[in-house]
């Protein structure tokens, strides 16, 4: 193994609490070491110990990779004309997954596979070193079990969501389609992921058929993550709580029993604000949340429909600029929080011990991911302790 010291940077933030002041735990005038894929040493740029290779970060600033916990880029096909007549007047429901499901079934491994690395790729180059995704766009056994076997080659943290929508078969029939997902397709696919979602929302599934599909999940060693309440109030916040979901997703509309809940719960609220912006969409709440001691995750919801953006930083503007966050509660959030929203303490911090997934920013600090809103800041991504950027 080889090891490198990254020195010369202006703000490095680590997400250790334990150095005081904000939970972003800065150092100013910094230097981080990475050996193999793990960090091994944070502290004074001066004080950096000797290793085999130096990059000098002039002035720059590091922050740990984003961990984007939530996406679905297990798709075929566009929805551009769906977006322009939204953007000309037009509300949106679930019903449009149906499009993509369609053209999803229609293509190839080669093309589902070579949609999703794009993908990926298109993220990592905006730092985001750590991504969920998920299935739901099959919906029948196959499908989703093939979608799923695709995302596992690329990503550890991937979600079975055959309860995306009701299968248009059996639209007569949603009972027997929430039968299929905790039955035959939900053998199929449990072997190929970690995580279990549904969509509770009026126009897919209700509370029981959503506490339904993630018992079932649950059974066969599938962790519940939950879409709740993005579009309406309703029982989606409380069941993620109720069931110890790692994650409850959108959290737009809640009433104060729900953040009630998740303030005495583990549940993270990830708040996924490309939705709103794609769909024009009142802001979930973030300062509300905050307040209240919930743990907050910001995340892309990546998908060809409601959100199709694969940007942290651009999550990050959108959360500082209209849901209330500080530039330091948004880039926790995008970071530890994300990493918090999956279980996972290995990745979005850069303490010693933890992956060596780090994001050189050219600017002299973390602030400007608000203050300078689409810019591509990001010049150099480390995943795993190898420079992919
Ligand atoms: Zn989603």
């Amino acid at each position: 193994m080889s090891s490198t010291a990254i020195t010369g940077i202006a703000t490095l933030v680590t997400n250790d609490p334990s150095l005081g002041g904000s939970p972003l735990g800065r150092i100013r005038d910094a230097a981080v070491v990475i050996d193999g894929d793990r960090v091994v040493w944070t502290g004074a740029s001066g004080k950096a110990p000797a290793t085999d290779h130096r990059v000098d970060a002039a002035g720059r600033t590091v922050v740990p990779g984003f961990v984007d916990s939530h996406s679905h880029l297990v798709f075929a096909g566009d929805r551009t004309d769906e977006f322009n007549a939204r953007m000309s007047g037009r509300p949106y429901g679930a019903g449009g997954i149906r499009t993509t499901v369609a053209a999803t079934r229609a293509a190839s491994d080669a093309e589902l596979e070579a949609n999703l690395t794009r993908l990926l790729t298109e993220a990592l180059r905006q730092g985001t070193t750590t991504m969920e995704t998920k299935s739901g766009y099959g919906l029948t056994p196959e499908d989703e079990a093939r979608a799923l076997r695709l995302a596992a080659r690329h990503t550890d943290e991937v979600t079975y969501l055959g309860a995306h929508v009701v299968a248009p078969e059996y639209a007569d029939d949603p009972a027997g389609y929430v039968d299929l997902v905790t039955g035959r397709m939900l053998d199929a696919c449990a072997p190929h992921a970690r995580w279990i979602d549904v969509f509770c929302e009026r126009g897919a599934f209700d509370g029981d058929q959503a506490r339904a599909v993630l018992t079932a999940g649950r059974a066969r060693g599938l962790h519940p993550r939950v879409h709740a309440n993005q579009l309406t109030h309703g029982p989606g916040v409380r069941l993620a709580v109720e069931l110890d979901a790692a994650s409850a997703d959108h959290c737009t509309h809640l009433t104060d029993a729900d953040v009630d809940a998740l303030a005495g719960g583990r549940t993270v609220a990830t708040l996924l604000p490309g939705a709103e912006f794609s769909t024009r969409a009142p802001w979930p709440d973030a300062r509300r949340l905050l307040d209240a001691g919930v743990t907050v995750a910001l995340s892309t919801d990546c998908n060809p429909g409601s959100s199709f953006t694969s940007s942290v930083p651009f999550c990050i503007a959108l959360a500082v600029r209209d849901m209330g966050m500080t530039p330091d509660e948004a880039l926790w959030s995008a970071t530890a929080g994300g990493a918090a929203a999956l279980r996972r303490t290995d990745v979005g911090r850069l303490v010693p011990g933890a992956r060596a997934d780090l994001v050189l920013l050219d600017a002299p600090s973390h602030v400007h991911l608000a203050y300078r809103p689409g810019v591509p800041l990001v010049t150099g991504v480390w995943r795993r302790g190898v420079r992919v950027l």
